[in-house]
Order: C-alpha cells, then sequence, then structure tokens
C-alpha cells in the first residue's frame, strides 16, 4: 500500500497544514523522504466531529454487529503481511521476531475482544426487579462515546494505533480518534489502512476511526480539549500522561484519563532465595532488565535485597553480566536523551554508586546507551523520592537494606508501581506473607518466583497501579476489563419491557449471563 503521510480523517487522506516530520531508522540514525504532515487544528476539529457523529448511529449496533467489525479489523492487520513488520523495524528497531510477536499479540487481542462482545455477559446487567416499596431497577454497561488514543511509541503494534486502548474503546462501541506517536508515522498510516478496510467493509460510519499525525504537543493538546472527547487512552511518560491528565481536567467539562505512564517495578529478593538459586535470579534479572533494550514499562527497575556477603557476591554478578550483555538499539532519539539525562540525574546523586555503565557511547551509529547497575541505600531511597525515578532502558538500581524492618519502611515509602515481584522460597510462606501484601498496596500485580516483563493478554490480568503508575488505579489497560475504562452503567427504573435494551428485557432474547434478585442466570424472568 502506497504511503501518503497524510492524516486519516475519516477515511478521507487530509493534509492541511504545512509543518512535516520525517520517520527515522534508529539503527542508523536516517531520515526517511516521505514527508508526515502535522494535523492542525481544524483537522482535529473534524476528526472529532465525524466521531461525534459516527457515535450516534454506533451506539445502536449490536454486540455482534461491533465484533464482526473488529474480527474484520484483526483479518485487515494480517493482509498487511510483511511490508507492516519492515516498515515497523524500520522505523524502530525492535527486529522481525519481536514484532512477529507483537503483531500476533495484537490481532489476538482484537480477537479476543471480539470473543467478549459474543460472549454477551461483558454488558453487565444486572436486574433487580419490582418488590413492594422498591421500583424495578435493571442496569447495563454502554459505550461513553468518541474516544482519544495516544499511541505508544515502545509498542508499535500492541499499544498503538490498532493496540489495546484502540481494541477496547471500539469494542465497547466507541469511535476513536488516534494521536499517532511521532517515533513510527508510516506504521501508523499502514494500521489506520487497514482499520478503514474494515470500517468500509463492515459498513461502519466513516467517523469510527481517525489517525492524527504529529510531532509536538499541539495535536495532543486540541484533541484532549475538544468538546467532543468522552475520554482518554494513552500509554507514555509521565510528564506526558500528567500534561493530558491536566489538560481534561482543565476542560470546563472534564473528563476521565487512562494514562499508563510507567514505573520502576520494586523486586524484594529474600537471603534464601540467593541461597538457593542466586545464579538463576541473576540470569533471569539481568534477560528481563535488557529485553527490548529494557524500554519496556514493567521493567524491574529497583531491587531490594538485604545486606549481606551473598548480597554483595549477587550484585557483583547481575553487574558483570550486564556489562557483558549486548548494547541494544533504543526505539528513538528523544527516549536515548531522556535515558542519558534521567540516569545522568540519578548518577549523580551523593548517594548512588555506579557499577556498571551510566555513560553514552560516543559515535554510535544507532542510538542506544550501555547497560547500567546502580547501589544505593533503602535509606537514600526513603530519603530522596528522586531515586524512584523510571529510567527508561536498560537500568537497574540495587537498594542494601540494613534489616528487614528497613526493608519494610522502604517499602511503605514507595511510590505506586504497575508491578511488584517476590523472590522467596517455599519454607519462607509463612513469614513472607505480610510483606507480600504490603507490596501488593504498591501496584497493580504481585509476582512470586519470577519478572515483571511480559504481560498476558488474559481476562484475569490487571496492568495498571496507583500514581504514578496511572492516573486510574481501579482500571486497566491490558486485558478484557480494559474495555470498562470506555462504558459506564445506566440503570433504568420502572422503564417499560418494551423500551429496554434487549440485554435487560425479560425474556432475555441475548440469552446472557445477568444478576438477577441477586442470583446469577442466563435464563428468562
Ligand atoms: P511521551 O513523551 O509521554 O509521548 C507520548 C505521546 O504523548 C506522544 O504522542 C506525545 O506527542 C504526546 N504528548 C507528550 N506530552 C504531551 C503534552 N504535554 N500534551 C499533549 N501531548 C503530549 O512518551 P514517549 O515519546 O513514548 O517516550 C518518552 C518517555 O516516556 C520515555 O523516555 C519513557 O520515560 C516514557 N515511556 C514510558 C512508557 C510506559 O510504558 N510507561 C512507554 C513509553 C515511554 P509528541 O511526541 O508528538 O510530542
Amino acid at each position: 500500500m502506497p504511503l501518503t503521510g497524510k492524516n486519516t480523517i475519516a477515511s478521507e487522506v487530509s493534509a492541511e497544514g504545512a509543518e512535516v516530520f520525517y520517520s527515522i531508522d534508529p539503527r542508523s540514525k536516517t531520515t526517511g523522504d516521505l514527508p508526515f504532515h502535522n494535523a492542525t487544528r481544524n483537522e482535529v476539529d473534524r476528526a472529532v466531529v465525524a466521531a461525534v457523529a459516527a457515535f450516534q448511529e454506533i451506539r445502536g449496533y449490536p454486540s455482534s454487529k461491533i465484533a464482526d467489525f473488529l474480527t474484520e479489523v484483526a483479518a485487515q492487520i494480517e493482509t498487511l503481511g510483511d511490508d507492516l513488520l519492515h516498515t515497523a523495524d524500520r522505523e524502530t528497531g525492535l527486529g522481525l521476531p519481536r514484532l512477529t510477536g507483537e503483531r500476533a499479540r495484537t490481532t489476538g487481542q482484537i480477537r479476543a475482544f471480539a470473543n467478549l462482545l459474543r460472549e454477551g455477559a461483558y454488558l453487565r446487567a444486572i436486574i433487580n426487579t419490582e418488590q413492594p416499596g422498591q421500583p424495578a431497577i435493571k442496569q447495563m454497561q454502554f459505550p461513553v462515546g468518541p474516544v482519544a488514543v495516544f499511541a505508544a511509541s515502545n509498542f508499535p503494534f500492541a499499544f498503538a494505533v490498532a493496540g489495546g486502548d484502540s481494541a477496547s474503546a471500539l469494542a465497547a462501541g466507541c469511535p476513536i480518534v488516534v494521536k499517532a506517536h511521532p517515533g513510527h508515522p508510516a506504521t501508523s498510516e499502514l494500521f489506520a489502512g487497514a482499520i478503514n478496510a474494515a470500517v468500509a467493509a463492515k459498513g461502519f460510519p466513516a467517523g469510527t476511526f481517525s489517525l492524527l499525525q504529529g510531532n509536538g504537543i499541539d495535536v495532543g493538546q486540541w484533541l484532549v480539549a475538544h468538546d467532543g472527547i468522552e475520554a482518554v487512552g494513552f500509554t507514555g511518560s509521565l510528564r506526558g500522561g500528567r500534561a493530558i491528565y491536566d489538560a481534561a481536567s482543565r476542560r470546563p467539562r472534564p473528563i476521565p484519563v487512562y494514562a499508563e505512564m510507567g514505573s520502576v517495578n520494586p523486586v524484594v529478593i529474600t537471603q534464601a532465595a540467593l541461597a538457593k538459586r542466586s545464579e538463576e535470579i541473576a540470569d533471569g534479572l539481568v534477560a528481563s532488565v535488557t529485553m527490548g533494550t529494557g524500554q519496556f514499562c514493567t521493567n524491574p527497575g529497583l531491587i531490594l535485597l538485604e545486606d549481606s556477603e551473598a548480597t554483595r557476591d549477587f550484585i557483583a554478578s547481575v553487574s558483570e553480566k550486564m556489562d557483558a550483555a549486548p548494547t541494544g538499539i533504543l526505539l528513538n532519539e528523544a527516549i536515548a536523551a531522556g535515558l542519558q539525562s534521567a540516569v545522568s540525574e540519578t548518577a549523580a546523586h551523593a548517594q548512588i554508586e555506579v557499577l556498571a555503565g551510566a555513560e553514552a557511547i560516543a559515535d554510535s551509529d544507532f542510538f542506544c546507551y550501555r547497560n547500567t547497575v546502580m547501589q544505593t541505600t533503602a535509606a537514600a531511597i526513603r530519603a530522596d523520592d528522586r531515586l524512584q525515578v523510571e529510567h527508561f532502558g536498560p537500568v537497574t538500581l540495587f537498594a542494601l537494606c540494613a534489616d528487614i524492618n528497613d526493608l519494610r519502611a522502604t517499602i511503605d515509602a514507595l511510590e505506586g508501581n504497575l508491578t511488584s515481584t517476590v523472590h522467596a522460597e517455599e519454607a519462607e510462606l509463612e513469614s513472607i506473607g505480610d510483606l507480600l501484601h504490603q507490596l501488593r498496596e504498591k501496584a497493580g500485580r504481585v509476582i512470586w518466583n519470577g519478572f515483571p516483563t511480559g504481560v498476558a493478554v488474559v481476562h484475569a490480568m490487571q496492568h495498571g497501579g496507583p500514581y504514578p503508575a496511572t492516573t486510574a488505579p481501579g482500571t486497566t489497560s491490558v486485558g478484557m476489563n480494559a474495555i470498562y475504562r470506555f462504558m459506564r452503567p445506566i440503570a433504568f427504573q420502572n422503564v417499560p419491557d418494551a423500551l429496554l435494551p434487549r440485554a435487560l428485557q425479560d425474556a432475555n432474547p441475548l440469552g446472557i449471563l445477568r444478576l438477577v434478585d441477586d442470583v446469577y442466570t442466563d435464563g428468562a424472568i
């Protein structure tokens, strides 16, 4: 499919503005030939107005029609073939094996939402029939309306134009306006083609989907401020996510922002675990920290251990392995610069000792940074929040604890995270429980004897956590529950059966599981 470098607004290409940018190959730092047009304020407005109009139609669609559309989106992505993989590889340097896996994850999660819709119980129909002194109350979930999606830099497929936020919003029945990430504009345009093809094939209104290109904050700010947008899905930096959250809150009519902003993902390793599996844990940790050149929001960036000879040996072994591990490619110049600045600031801290890396590689042909290990004390972490900052790359920080009380006090002082992890032995099950549940308070997912990178797309997944990991700790951006960010419950009181959505009608014509007078049933009333 020939690329245009233009925005896609309700199935039409559009390039009103004169400002352009180019995609850059992180392997060679070379600039592509095709100019990509920054969307103008008017184009943002046109996209949202089209989405508002599309919503008037889509909100009446049965779940089965939306499921068919999602299935078509997944099929259209597959028809992009290897062109998609090569384009994304040129723009991100992530490599074909990783991108092939990410494409399968992306189409898999879209199809999983289609299955969820076909099964039907996701509508969460709850019925309390009329009782003496109590009216009939019947509620279910409805789509909120047009959703703004900010694509992430580090997942050009799974958290981007047709990624988890888009799939869950579309599944909810919401049109989407996507702000493409400037790190992969060509990849984004290919995805836009696939979604538009599905829109046409399934007869959806053109405003169901629009793609806005942009390499500055204006496009995103205009989008979030637009009164037609009802919710925002975002994956990226704390600074960006917080700015979008603040912009949404400043609107005359504020809207929810579901921002997933990263995390240091604390890992606690007990002395018993070290005594038994020191080498194995070191290998697993290094693999997890360097996977994808460390550019995962679930990267284990803070490791807490009681100080001992075994601990010091373990840290020395991890540092050696990190030093020996290959230098990976970073996604783009901004990420390389951001990483260098964040590590330099931490390394300059009086309580920090650098054990490996912490320096840029001069004259490299590709965007990169040395694999880095740093060490500090638990007391220093408690004394200075800046030591909890995310280093988005192949970097980890060890914090030595004087004893278990020092460790527990430090866990109390941790900020919100996406994950927390414990490495311990079976023999410690009784003694470790309190600590594990203390860590639970700081994260959305608790991991036992594993590593946080790798997020399974399943119903039970929780990918979220207390601020600053996210702006909405009660929600997830991975797994089927992600759909509820873009739905809201509405209750009907004493409304006649004929006026109710089919999911709430007495005969239960959809045959879905409902909670009727406190009992789950798929029967009629
Ligand atoms: P980012 O800078 O937060 O940008 C993400 C998106 O938000 C981009 O489309 C960006 O637009 C837009 N944006 C940023 N600030 C904005 C603002 N004030 N108003 C409106 N829109 C705004 O994230 P990134 O480019 O992916 O990477 C930068 C850093 O984010 C990384 O170094 C890393 O620290 C962190 N990060 C975290 C995760 C994670 O999973 N938690 C993932 C990726 C990155 P423009 O780029 O066009 O300005």
